[in-house]
């Protein structure tokens, strides 16, 4: 096994450990790490549709849909 393998995060990493939790709107498991645009990250409920912050990192997105509260959603 090479040294390097599964200790550098590559563009090309298509399969990632997924570390993000549940929905905080619906309380769906079933949410899905998207890369929306090139460089361009964020974590989607495949339930109710809502959507995490846009980051540059795969990881970021994941860390902000894990801090994410349901009520710091703007009303209106
Ligand atoms: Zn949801």
């Amino acid at each position: 096994m090479p040294a390097s393998q599964g200790l550098v995060a590559t563009a090309e990493t298509t399969t990632l450990t997924s570390s993000h939790v549940v929905c905080p709107f619906c309380g769906s498991a079933r949410t899905a790490l998207q890369e929306i645009d090139l460089g361009s990250w964020m974590v989607e409920c495949l339930d109710c549709h809502s959507t995490g912050p846009v980051k540059t990192s795969a990881v970021a997105a994941e860390q902000s849909w894990n801090c994410r509260l349901p009520y710091l959603r703007p009303l209106g």
